[in-house]
Order: C-alpha cells, then sequence, then structure tokens
C-alpha cells in the first residue's frame, strides 16, 4: 500500500467545531431577542436525494437551537408561482434564511427564483448580489460550499496569499466563487474546465488544488505538485461509497494536506449554510455587529 505523507484535513472535526460556534450565537440571539432563528427551505418536486438533503439541513437547524420551516411545492410548478413564494419568504420577519433546493424541474426560471431572495437571507449565497460581494471580498454570503473550503485552508494555517490556486471546474455554485474567494484571498488564481489545453500541465504548478469535477477519482497523483494542498469538493456515488473528484492516495502521497472524501469538504458545507444563516439572523434582528462574523 502507498505511505501516505500527507496530513489527512479532518473537515467533520472542523464542521463540529463551527456548529459549536453557531448553536452559540444562535443562543445569544433568543437571550437577547426572545426570537428563534428560522431558515426556510423551498424544496420543487420529489426528487429523493434534494428531499435528502433538504431533510439534514432542517435537522442541523434544529440541532443547533434553530428553526426550519420547510415548504414543498409540486414538480409542475411555474417559474412564477416559485418567484411569488420565494418573495413571501423575503418578507417574512420570521425567517432569516433562505434556502431554494436546486437543481429545479426544467420548466422554471432557475435564475429569476434565486434572484427573488433578498441579499440579506441569502444565506446559500446564490444570487448576484452574493457572488459580487465574494468577489470583492465584502461583507455578505459565500456560496456554502467554497465557503467551507476557506475556512477548511484558513483552520490548517495555509497560506493563501500569494500562493498560485488552481481550481479545477467553473460552476456557478463551486469552481467560479472559489476563484473568486481564493482572489479576494491575495491567491494567484487559475481556473480550469474541460477545454483547457495541458490540464496535468497547470495542476503540476499549483501551490493549492480545488477539484471540482464531478467525475470520479479524475485527478491524478502525479499532477500534484509535492507538497501541495489539494482541496477535493467532488462527491460521486461509486458501488464502495462516495469517492472524490481525487485519486486519492497517490496524491496524498505528494501532497502537504489533503481532503478526504467522505469527511473532507462535505460537513463543511452544512456547517457554512447554518452558520450563515444564524448570522443573517444576528443582522436583521440588530444583535451587536461584534457578535457576528462575515
Ligand atoms: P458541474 O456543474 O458539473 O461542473 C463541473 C465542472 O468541471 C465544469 O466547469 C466542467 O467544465 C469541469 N470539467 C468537466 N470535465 C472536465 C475535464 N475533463 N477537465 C477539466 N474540467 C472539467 O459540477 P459542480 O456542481 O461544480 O460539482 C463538482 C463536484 O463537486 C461534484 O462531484 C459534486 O457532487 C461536488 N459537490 C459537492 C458539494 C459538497 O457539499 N461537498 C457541493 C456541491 C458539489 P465546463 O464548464 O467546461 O463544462
Amino acid at each position: 500500500m502507498t505511505q501516505l505523507q500527507a496530513k489527512r484535513i479532518d473537515g467533520k472535526a472542523v464542521a463540529a467545531r463551527m456548529g459549536e460556534a453557531t448553536a452559540a450565537r444562535v443562543k445569544r440571539i433568543v437571550e437577547k431577542t426572545g426570537v428563534v432563528p428560522c431558515l426556510a427551505t423551498v424544496l420543487v418536486g420529489s426528487d429523493p436525494a434534494s428531499a435528502k438533503y433538504v431533510e439534514s439541513k432542517g435537522k442541523l437547524c434544529e440541532k443547533l437551537g434553530m428553526r426550519s420551516l420547510k415548504l414543498a411545492m409540486p414538480e409542475q410548478t411555474t417559474t412564477a408561482e416559485l418567484v411569488g413564494k420565494v418573495a413571501d419568504l423575503g418578507r417574512d420577519p420570521a425567517v432569516h434564511g433562505i434556502l431554494l433546493q436546486h437543481p429545479v424541474p426544467k420548466q422554471i426560471d432557475e435564475r429569476a427564483a434565486f434572484e427573488a431572495i433578498p441579499p440579506g437571507k441569502d444565506v446559500d449565497g446564490v444570487t448576484f448580489y452574493s457572488f459580487g460581494t465574494m468577489f470583492y471580498d465584502l461583507p455578505g454570503f459565500g456560496s456554502c460550499t467554497p465557503a467551507g473550503i476557506m475556512k477548511l485552508l484558513d483552520a490548517y494555517s495555509v497560506k493563501i496569499q500569494g500562493a498560485h490556486a488552481v481550481v479545477i471546474g467553473r460552476s456557478a455554485i463551486l469552481g467560479k466563487p472559489m476563484a473568486g474567494m481564493l482572489l479576494a484571498g491575495h491567491a494567484s488564481v487559475t481556473i480550469c474546465h474541460s477545454r483547457t489545453v495541458d490540464l496535468r500541465g497547470v495542476v503540476r504548478l499549483a501551490d493549492i488544488v480545488v477539484a471540482a469535477v464531478g467525475k470520479p477519482r479524475f485527478v491524478q497523483g502525479d499532477w500534484i505538485k509535492p507538497g501541495a494542498v489539494v482541496m477535493d469538493a467532488g462527491f460521486n456515488p461509486g458501488p464502495k461509497g462516495n469517492v472524490g473528484d481525487v485519486d486519492f492516495e497517490p496524491a496524498a502521497a505528494r501532497a502537504s494536506l489533503i481532503t478526504p472524501v467522505p469527511g473532507g469538504v462535505g460537513p463543511m458545507t452544512l456547517a457554512v449554510l447554518v452558520d450563515q444563516t444564524s448570522i443573517a439572523a444576528a443582522r436583521q434582528l440588530g444583535v451587536a455587529a461584534d457578535e457576528v462574523q462575515r
């Protein structure tokens, strides 16, 4: 068996620590205002995986002392109906964060539905406004998976400033906001995608590699520069459980730090979502600014 040299990043432990901080913030909000922070989740249709994700988000909210309000809409929902429902939640003072589970059914204009979320309640970081704040490093809510990766890098004291970061993938929820956050942290960032020429050669130059491709074990061990930090956002169902986008063992033999799948990036996505909900609630309820972080 390959001798592992890299230190595994323990996403579960970092997420649990974050959960404690979130629960403490929620407790302070309730003590000061009597209001329980609430995340509203909107699920359109009956996709079992989406239903499971929504369920786990609600459960974590409740575990940390928050409320969750679950709205289920039928598969045939129109854009106007969904936009109307999201806008209602936006106006509801008892709702502090809104999560629209995506993807939504094909007939719906997903962007129109996202843009109906007021920026102050966009705890999943999906609106154009939130994208702007991610790129400019202004207070706002980040996309949860890349924001979770930034928190892992911070928890393990990875130096971002001046590093060459290579992000493989350019999706709106992962690759693009990831690149924006790393750039805001003063990394030099290269974004790769399916049309990138000589991907291996580009990845070989990276001090920090973020894999967000959606292809099991796609990033090969010999692409990794010795000592690089490897963050694997991939989550691909396989016959023996979920696997990442990085071929873990050979990559771990060269990296200085690496996230396993499962137990690396995954737990951070949920932790960030509920943390951002508690921050949104604090802001809306006027709890002192020094009691909330970005
Ligand atoms: P996505 O929307 O399918 O985007 C995949 C990206 O990979 C695209 O930008 C695509 O390039 C690029 N790509 C595809 N084939 C490539 C190739 N041969 N070489 C280089 N780039 C290539 O996926 P996503 O939503 O960003 O998700 C990526 C992974 O993260 C998936 O495994 C997903 O399950 C996982 N994920 C995990 C979490 C979590 O909480 N842990 C959350 C979200 C997603 P083009 O743009 O050119 O097509």
